[in-house]
């Protein structure tokens, strides 16, 4: 081959994108390295399936590595490692940097809510001498999965004393499990010709709690009476506590490797607690930031954000308000030179179905972290639409710092949509753009991740914030 040839060839190379899986351009070591992490993502996943519990998890570990609960109006100096609870469900961690906070702030922000079932107000009634619960569904689901899956009840249950029960029961081995029933396909010739969302209905997602009657005579629900007295002795509540109460029902089992290679993982509501281990490690893990980063775990996602601890609401800006004015300056000079990460997933390309999605706008499992400029729906409605000059300038980093990613929209145009926690941010008046991992079958109650994606996400929010 003549020079001039050779010239041209890595020239080409260089016009060209190229795309290519992660897994050819890792070292062994790095693969290795990914199915550590990974290892301690899939146990983070055993014990923290909800809001509530990934709260708690956050800031036990944030303890550990020596962060302090901050209150409004603390003293702040650089290196503190602070923490804020907004009621149980969302969490704010930061470390204060060496650069004047009038310089801005390194955020990430992922969502710890996933889709489920959470009980009704007036949850238990008995049909047919079988005790249910009523649900309302949370999140965007297809309904007609979550039958005959087991499910684990979380959540908390506020006695009229104002005792606070916490329950968890289905997760431990031993624990009893609780189920959505379906119609066998023997007698589901008319089932199976409704629409596809009505093939289970909202109101027929009701949950099997029991089946055995009292022997009493004169109690007209014997089954229903005997869930209250168990559930009495239990936890001493009676049937109006749960009118105080926030149950929700979610899959039971544990996170799985999938595949002979063990390169994915299947779980439970991997959107997003995939990217939010991933940001709590890496605020965890960094030390001396020169910009002060700052990590949130909100809840509310899935239902659009809004509540007082949904990203819609102002505890993120309140508390950005605080550690800048306590650091000498103010809210709109620190904001409107910040930058957020917003740590969301994508769809990854399935090719069962490659008809929603156009390849080479797609995100592919293996690929890496998906920088997603832009999501929303009809015409980019209701997106952010990251800044070109900023997605410039997140990739250099990613590459700089050997961050495999790669580019990623939700699907075909007109076909759906979607959105995350960025338009929040934006709106606030900072750089933001999503960045996440690849996910397969999104808000089923199985999803599936790759573990090389996964840990690209704990390499790009760490460099971001380092
Ligand atoms: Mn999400
Ligand atoms: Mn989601």
């Amino acid at each position: 081959m003549s020079k001039e040839q050779k010239e041209q060839i890595s020239q080409e190379d260089n016009l060209t994108m190229k795309r290519q899986n992660a897994a050819l351009k890792l070292s062994d070591e790095e693969i290795k390295a990914a199915f550590e992490f990974c290892h301690g993502y899939m146990q983070f996943m055993s014990q923290a399936k909800t809001e509530r519990e990934i709260n708690i998890y956050a800031i036990k570990e944030a303890e550990k590595n020596g962060f302090k609960k901050f209150n409004f109006g603390d003293k702040l100096s650089v290196g503190d490692k602070i923490y804020y609870d907004n009621r149980g469900k969302s969490v704010i961690l930061a470390v204060i940097g060496s650069d004047p906070i009038s310089e801005g702030i390194n955020l990430t922000a992922a969502h710890i809510d996933s889709p489920r079932l959470d009980l009704k107000e007036n949850p238990l009634y008995e049909n047919e001498e079988l005790a249910l619960f009523k649900t309302h569904y949370y999140g965007g689901i297809k309904k007609y999965q979550w039958t005959t899956v087991p499910l684990s009840l979380h959540g908390v249950i506020i006695k009229q004393n104002g005792e606070k029960i916490t329950v968890n029961i289905g997760e431990d081995n031993g624990d009893p499990v609780f189920v959505v029933s379906d119609l066998l396909p023997h007698l589901a010739q008319d089932q199976m010709k409704r629409p596809s969302p009505e093939i289970i209905r909202g109101e027929e997602l009701n949950i099997i709690v029991g089946s055995l009657s009292v022997k009493d005579k004169d109690i007209d629900k014997k089954v229903k009476y005997n869930i209250l007295k168990i559930l009495n002795e239990k936890y001493g509540i009676v049937e109006r506590d749960f009118l105080s109460a926030e149950l929700e029902a979610v899959p039971a089992y544990k996170p799985k490797d999938i595949g002979f290679d063990r390169s994915l993982i299947g779980a439970y509501g991997h959107d997003d607690k995939v990217c939010a281990y991933p940001e709590l490690r890496a605020i965890l893990d960094i030390k001396n930031p020169k910009k002060t980063a700052v990590a949130v775990l909100t809840d509310k996602e899935e239902t659009g954000s809004d509540g007082n601890t949904g990203l819609a609401s102002s505890y993120l800006k309140y508390f950005i308000e605080d550690i800048s004015e306590t650091l000498g300056s103010n809210f709109r000079t620190v904001i409107s030179k910040s930058k957020c990460l917003s740590a969301d997933v994508n769809s990854a390309f399935d090719p069962t179905f490659p008809d929603v999605f156009e390849r080479a706008n797609s995100s592919f499992i293996n690929y890496g972290v998906v920088v997603t400029k832009f999501t929303g729906s009809r015409g980019k409605s209701g997106t952010s639409d990251a800044n070109a000059e900023f997605a410039g300038e997140i990739h250099h980093l990613f590459d700089k710092e050997n961050v495999i990613w790669q580019n990623g929209e939700l699907g075909r145009v007109d076909l759906g949509g979607g959105g995350t926690v960025a338009l929040f941010m934006a709106n606030m008046n900072m750089d933001v753009i999503d960045v996440g991992v690849p996910v397969l079958a999104m808000h089923a109650p199985f999803e599936i991740v790759s573990k090389i994606d996964t840990y690209m996400a704990y390499k790009a929010f760490y460099a971001f914030q380092k």
